[in-house]
């Protein structure tokens, strides 16, 4: 199965809408709520930046590491919202750090069609597409948008890069 990633934008698109978050950072607490998803905060050094954890099969709380960096919190949150969101049967609530890690690291192919639909559901949740337009003049400047959608660098750069793929998709037809 391809992941298809239009499905995974327009979803995040509608989450967006659905829950009025038209400004950023995405204020992910308030999908939470909506989702009456407990939310608590550890101080763990250990594996994990964020997780959704299921109750009887059904997603219950939302973690997060205050230990971790805010934006790899972040980031791993928006992804289990999407598979939530997605409705992806038998997914990785918990996705284990070391699995997260390589993955990134070896080539998108590798990834499991679900985990690229999740990554794309989170990026489009956190850097939508309509908001970073508006920042032309910035574009340049990772770190300051980083800072404006609290994501981190990477996640920011693939953001951009996205933006321009489709700018210049758009020109050509
Ligand atoms: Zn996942």
């Amino acid at each position: 199965m391809e992941p298809n990633y239009s499905f995974a934008r327009n979803m995040a698109r509608k989450v967006l809408k659905d829950y009025k978050l038209s400004e950023v950072p995405t204020n992910l607490t308030v999908i939470f709520q909506g989702l009456h998803l407990k939310y608590i905060e550890l101080n763990d050094a250990s594996e994990i930046d964020g997780a959704i954890l299921e109750i009887e099969g059904k997603p219950a709380i939302a973690v997060l590491n205050r230990a971790r960096p805010l934006q790899r919190q972040r980031f791993t949150l928006a992804h289990d919202l999407g598979h939530i969101f997605l409705e992806h049967i038998r997914r990785d609530i918990y996705d284990p750090e070391e699995i997260r890690e390589s993955d990134l690291q070896s080539s998108g192919k590798t990834k499991p069609p679900k985990e690229l639909e999740a990554d794309a559901f989170a990026a489009e949740l956190l850097v939508p597409y309509e908001h970073l337009k508006k920042y032309t003049a910035d574009m340049n400047n990772v770190d300051k948008l980083a800072g404006i959608f609290l994501v981190s660098k990477q996640a920011m750069t693939l953001a951009v890069m996205n933006l321009w793929k489709r700018a210049a998709k758009k020109t050509k037809s």
